[in-house]
């Protein structure tokens, strides 16, 4: 039998997590799948996974150092090597926008998600793990068609994480003083949108320093979960809004994948791209398209 598939998921304890996990379970793939489903709680979902596949639940909150580590010396431990990571935990305060949540929106969105890859990929040695991919859940939110020109085309042209780094401060300045429209960002509530651009810019420099790793990010579209439940009722279930990520994390990259996520082809190595459907109700298994 080939050998299995490491794949971590985070916020796997309900919404978009949690259908990301069970497609993960059902899909019969050439390799097995072993599956960490990890959540702030470590909950279990007494999911049954096809066999081979098999499931792990663990605590793991994205937004805490020593939680990242202690889960990595465990997987790496039981499992020697880990292929996919899915960054799915997110957070969106936009409906009570306080300066101090929107700098935690920040800091789990962004910043955690930063500290998930770059621990990930050191400690955990994915940046050395032949085929590993990292898959960020970003939003069509994070567009830049939202943001005047300057500020979108320094999105753009991020080349290190520090030129991110700088990006967020900037903005997290800009809402301590209530000055984030002149200061390029738009009007507020805008927290959870320059979240998710950061997460994309993350994801571009990614790409660009780790040339062994296939590093993507995506909309799942307007899903059926709690967040998808703030700006009214969403039309997707948690399975379909898993299918892009899913795709990203073990399917076909390049536009044969486009029609079924060909989660049992070769993939094209398509790396530092943003996937989405034509419409955040579309149902599809994304395309690569701009943000
Ligand atoms: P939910 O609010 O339903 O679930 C969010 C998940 O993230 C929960 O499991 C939550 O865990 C977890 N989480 C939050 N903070 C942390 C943390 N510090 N460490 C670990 N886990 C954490 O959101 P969705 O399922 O809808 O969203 C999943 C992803 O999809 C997010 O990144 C979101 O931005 C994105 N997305 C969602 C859309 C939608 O329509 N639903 C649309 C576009 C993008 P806990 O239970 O412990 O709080």
């Amino acid at each position: 039998m080939a050998s299995p598939s490491t794949i971590v998921v985070t916020g796997s304890n309900r919404g978009i997590g949690q259908g990301i996990i069970n497609l993960f379970a059902n899909t019969q793939h050439p390799q097995p799948l072993h599956i960490y489903a990890t959540s702030r709680g470590g909950v279990d979902l007494k999911i049954q996974a096809k066999p081979p596949n098999e499931i792990r639940y663990a605590k793991l909150d994205v937004s805490d150092k020593s939680s990242i580590t202690s889960f990595l010396k465990t997987a790496l431990n039981d499992s020697g090597k880990i292929d996919v990571l899915i960054n799915n935990a997110g957070i969106n305060n936009n409906n009570n926008e306080t300066p101090d949540a929107a700098e935690q929106v920040i800091n789990v969105n962004y910043h955690g998600t930063k500290q998930m890859c770059q621990l990930f990929l050191s400690e955990g040695k994915m940046s050395s793990t032949p085929n590993a991919r990292i898959v960020n859940v970003s939003s069509t939110a994070s567009s830049l068609s939202n943001y005047p020109s300057a500020t979108a085309s320094r999105f753009r042209s991020a080349t290190s994480i520090s030129d991110v780094d700088a990006l967020a401060q900037e903005y997290i300045n800009s809402v301590k003083t209530s000055s984030q429209e002149s200061a390029g960002f738009g009007a507020p509530p805008k927290s959870y949108q320059v979240s998710k651009a950061l997460m994309n810019a993350l994801t571009v420099v990614l790409a660009r320093e780790n040339k062994g790793v296939l590093v993507n990010c995506c909309c799942p579209g307007w899903v059926d979960s709690d967040m998808g439940n703030q700006i009214g009722r969403p039309p997707k279930t948690l399975e379909e809004g898993a299918r892009i990520p899913v795709r990203l994390g073990v399917g076909q990259l390049g536009k044969g994948g486009d029609g079924d996520g060909g989660l049992t082809q070769e993939t094209e190595p398509v790396t530092g791209r943003y996937y989405g459907n034509d419409g955040v109700t579309d149902r599809g298994w994304g395309r690569a398209r701009e943000w």
